[in-house]
């Protein structure tokens, strides 16, 4: 038997993986604004001259606030299959934190099956391997309504 590297995160420190990953932000000890990607040594918020922040964990999950269909790759630090692949991008509004945060959907959802308004969720995908290691992602995948009509099949599994 071979062993199998560890898979790891494209962008290290930009999200927990596990069964519930979250996005890992950072939060004003003073304005108590959020922030993502963290921010750990001053306040982002013009009117505040905090430099006290937490780590925090954000939200797991958001509200579809816009969408598209991405066909080019994105600059980095952002990061794309390779070779890419197009894929649906969605800004998602987290409702606690004020904020929102962009991200794929995961594979086999298409802009199609998307709206303003719906609810999705946080979920680390294997966007890509390299050398035979498995290069993790954050993407939003639909919350399947128990009983909508048109219910959306949930995020299919990487190939
Ligand atoms: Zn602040």
């Amino acid at each position: 038997m071979t062993s199998t590297p560890e898979p790891v995160p494209v962008i290290a420190g930009w999200f927990s993986t596990g069964d519930e990953p979250t996005l890992t932000g950072s939060q004003c000890r003073e304005c108590r604004s959020y922030f993502f990607p963290k921010q750990l040594f001053f306040c982002k918020n013009p009117r505040c001259t905090s430099r006290e922040l937490d780590e925090v964990a954000l939200s797991r999950r958001g509200r579809i606030w816009s969408y598209t269909d991405n066909r080019f790759a994105p600059p980095p630090p952002y990061v794309a299959g390779d070779p890419f692949e197009p894929y649906a991008v969605a800004a998602v509004e987290l409702e606690l934190e004020q904020m929102v945060v962009m991200g794929q959907l995961t594979r086999g959802v298409d802009t199609d099956a998307l709206h303003v308004g719906m609810e999705v969720e946080l979920v680390v995908e294997v966007l890509d391997v390299s050398d035979g290691v498995e290069h993790l992602v954050w993407k939003w995948r639909p919350v399947a309504s128990t009983h909508a009509s048109g219910a959306i099949a949930p995020g299919g599994n990487p190939s």
